[in-house]
């Protein structure tokens, strides 16, 4: 087995409870080096850190697996996965479609694994978990005997590592249930894995605040905040994307639930129809901005705070007073409080107050982890308009 010898100073972060190791953080590697093996993982003077996969290709050229001496092997494997799924089961969060592995999260770097009824559709986002795929394949074939797998690796990362990118040829089409709501979803097919899948709380809480109420839901994909809206008694709701493949299955996942009648859909860049409809003086009782990240950079913060700050100043006037507002960013690099201040600098210029009912996040089956930030990238807030 190979050993990398960490830098003096470099196993701080990794001693309080981070994964990631950089190129420049490595003072060499002994011994041969393969993909589908774990190297050790030791600090300057020898002491084991870990095991983790090593590649030297990406900047971040290795994530622990595991703190203990122990093999990365098909039963590690399996003990890790079955770990995930009895931590989401303990917790009530196996449902019909949820996340079961959330890479770090579960200590799995560099793997998602999502549930869609029988499909468990796999993603592999390092060299080491490709080269892994086939023991991962059979530790989901122990644990779910009647489903299948498919992968469905994601085209940047397999770049970014160097590896060829796996994608089966996607699922059936499925009919999954979340709250009463019933989602289309084809796995390993369309955005993410299927679904939006952290977003399956939100979408809840969203749709207690709906009855009798006009909805917004901007950037709107399948459709799912404005469906379980109308599925709650919403009296209309006006959807909005920039893609007619996403407007197609959100008219599709309406008329399945039965609220199509309550519908309207509009294809347009939600910049563009958030200003037209101000400028119409259309009022609605809840609102939602779930855009697309706006940055994977940090370098290009401030863009797109500009972005999340125009956006949000136009759905703030658009809210009836007492209306309410769940405003999402996924990006990464923009944390809670940068997104608070966004918030607040829009609801400034708005000339609107906004009361925080609730600070939001990722839905459970998608844990973060204290000591790993990077565990946390979709960070939301819930804004009442005073009456
Ligand atoms: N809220 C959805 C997920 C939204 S994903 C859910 O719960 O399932 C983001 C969506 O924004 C995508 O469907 C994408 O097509 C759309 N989009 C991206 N840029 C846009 C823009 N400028 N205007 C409108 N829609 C946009």
């Amino acid at each position: 087995m190979s050993r990398l010898v960490l830098k003096r100073g470099a196993e701080a972060r990794v001693r309080a409870g981070h994964p990631w190791i950089y190129r420049t953080q490595v003072a060499e590697l002994k011994g041969a080096w393969t993909a589908r093996e774990a190297v050790e993982v030791v600090d300057w003077a020898g002491r084991l850190l870990g095991r983790g996969f090593y590649n030297p290709r990406p900047s971040l050229c290795c994530r622990l697996l595991t703190r203990r001496d122990e093999q990365v092997d098909p039963g590690f494997f399996r003990r890790r996965i079955e770990a995930a799924w009895e931590q989401r089961r303990a917790a009530g969060l196996v449902a019909d479609a949820y996340r079961l592995v959330w890479s770090e999260a579960d200590g799995l770097p560099g793997l998602v694994v999502d549930r869609y009824g029988p499909v468990s559709v796999v993603q592999c986002l390092t060299l080491g978990m490709a080269t892994a795929a086939p023991w991962i394949l059979s530790a989901l074939g122990r644990l779910f005997p009647d489903g299948r797998a498919l992968r469905a690796d994601d085209l940047t990362a397999a770049r970014l590592e160097g590896f060829e990118a796996h994608q089966d040829p996607p699922g059936d089409e499925l009919v999954v249930t979340e709250g009463d709501c019933r989602f289309l979803v084809t796995p390993g097919a369309g955005h993410k894995t299927g679904l939006y899948l952290d977003q399956a709380h939100n979408r809840g809480r969203f749709a207690r605040l709906a009855r009798g109420r006009r909805v917004l839901d901007a950037f709107c994909f399948a459709g799912g905040f404005a469906c379980r809206a109308l599925l709650a008694g919403a009296a209309g709701a006006l959807l909005l994307d920039l893609s007619s493949d996403a407007l197609a299955l959100a008219r599709r996942t309406l008329e399945l639930n039965a609220v199509a009648d309550r519908a309207e859909l509009r294809e347009g860049n939600a910049f563009d129809l958030l200003r037209a409809l101000e400028a119409a003086d259309e009022r609605f009782g809840l609102v939602v901005l779930d855009p697309p990240p706006f940055t994977r950079r940090k370098d290009a913060v401030l863009a797109a705070a500009r972005g999340y700050k125009e956006i949000n100043l136009r759905a703030l006037r658009l809210l009836e007073p007492g209306g309410v507002l769940a405003t999402f960013s996924c990006s990464h690099h923009v944390t809670p409080g940068l997104f608070e201040e966004i918030c607040r600098e829009a609801a400034g210029d708005a000339g609107v107050g906004a009361r925080v009912l609730a600070t939001l996040g990722q839905a459970p089956d998608h844990p973060v982890i204290l000591t790993i930030p990077e565990t946390r990238y979709l960070t939301g807030l819930l804004l009442e308009r005073p009456s």
